[in-house]
């Protein structure tokens, strides 16, 4: 029988699959399918409704209440235009005792240790269940999650706890902020450049847009913090792409922002959605329509994290604490997918390898300490469920 290989073996096998979230995860998905079959563990896979991406979830361990959760993304964000010095879909370790490669510390590493842990949780004679749950589309705005969430809890009895292994240094985060992503399409009337007063330009009313939404973030950052705090401590708002026009010397007919928000854990989710759909309506529509009546401004939602506050899942915090041998919770401003698990009633909380000021970079890494830690985390949660 061939040995079991390592985290950071898995790990090694995870990161040679390009999973950047425009791109199918099947052939990973189905890597992880085969190793657990391997291993005599059956996986149910939930398909996106195209059939080009899935989920899939495993359980070891027997079929009863308790137990944990242990959830991870397969996606990454992409690496183009990125400097990396090495081939990011290959793991490389240097001599600084990092691990190098696209998704090493966001969060393949966390997936590679949990699957590198199923020959123990195996052996072991465990009285609750070792659920995994692996998501596709983490990356832009946890679509994937809400079907996985879904599917699980309607399948197993109840899980007594949910770790998502994002990156956190393994420190426990019972706290994230929420955040909305939105789509603000602009639609202007053509003219020459020469006869302004014949059409609209979609760029100068996304401009003022803009410069709306940059005031309404000074207006936020002035409010006193909530009780949880997250650096830097207050509502978000970014422009991430803009695109529109056709020739600098024609009003640009479209234009269309992607943009989104972060609001504190304990903060009011829809404020900004809600604010910016009045100042359309009352006020830039209305100015922009007096120039052409066919002018046209419309906002979808593109994605919705919900947050995750402390008292929700004191439980899991509990139960990871004892895990990672720490002392405190922290609370981050960043989106997961633990907000989603918690929406199904279980208390959840973040926990994972690596740094996440790695995360997204070029020369993205997790330190193989990280990796040894999480290791030993796994090792803890499998004889806690031992003793259950
Ligand atoms: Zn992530």
């Amino acid at each position: 029988m061939k040995t079991a290989p390592s985290s950071i073996d898995m790990l090694g096998r995870l990161v040679g699959f390009d999973t950047t979230s425009r791109n199918s995860n099947l052939a990973l998905i189905h890597f992880i399918r085969d190793h657990l079959a391997e291993l005599g563990l059956e996986s149910t896979l939930v398909p996106n409704a195209e059939g080009t991406k899935a989920n899939l979830f495993a359980s070891v361990g027997p079929e009863v209440e308790g137990g944990v959760v242990l959830s991870g993304h397969t996606d990454v964000v992409p690496v183009d235009g990125q400097a990396w010095t090495t081939d990011p879909w290959q793991l490389a370790e240097k001599d600084d005792g990092n691990l190098y490669g696209r998704g090493t510390c966001d969060m393949k590493g966390f997936v590679a240790a949990c699957l590198a842990h199923v020959p123990a949780f195996q052996k072991a004679h465990l009285k609750v269940p070792m659920h995994l749950a692996f998501s596709y589309d983490e990356e832009i705005g946890c679509l994937g999650a809400r079907s996985l969430a879904e599917r699980l809890v309607g399948s197993v009895p109840r899980p007594q706890a949910v770790i998502v292994g994002e990156p956190t240094m393994m420190s426990v985060v019972n706290a994230q902020n929420a955040g909305g992503g939105l789509v603000a399409t602009f639609t202007g009337v053509e003219a020459h450049s020469s006869m302004t007063h014949l059409g609209v330009s979609a760029i100068h009313f996304a401009g003022d847009f803009i410069h709306w939404l940059n005031e309404l973030q000074e207006e936020l950052a002035t409010r006193r913090r909530g009780d949880i705090d997250t650096v830097p401590g207050h509502t978000t708002i970014n422009v991430g792409i803009i695109t529109g026009g056709t020739a600098a010397n024609i009003l640009a007919r479209e234009c269309t922002l992607n943009w989104g928000y972060r609001t504190l854990p304990d903060g009011d989710a829809w404020e900004v959605q809600r604010r910016a759909e009045k100042y359309i309506a009352e006020l830039l529509l209305p100015k922009m329509r007096s120039k052409h009546p066919d002018a046209n401004i419309t906002l979808r939602r593109r994605s919705f994290v919900p947050g995750l506050l402390p008292q929700d899942n004191e439980e899991a915090a509990e139960l990871a604490l004892k895990w990672t041998g720490g002392n405190r919770t922290y609370a981050v401003p960043y989106g997961t997918e633990a907000g989603i698990f918690r929406g199904h009633g279980i208390p959840t909380v973040i926990c994972g390898p690596g740094d996440i000021s790695q995360a997204h970079q070029p020369n993205e890494f997790v330190a193989r300490a990280q990796m040894d830690a999480c290791d030993a985390f796994l090792d803890k949660m499998t004889a806690w469920a031992e003793r259950q």
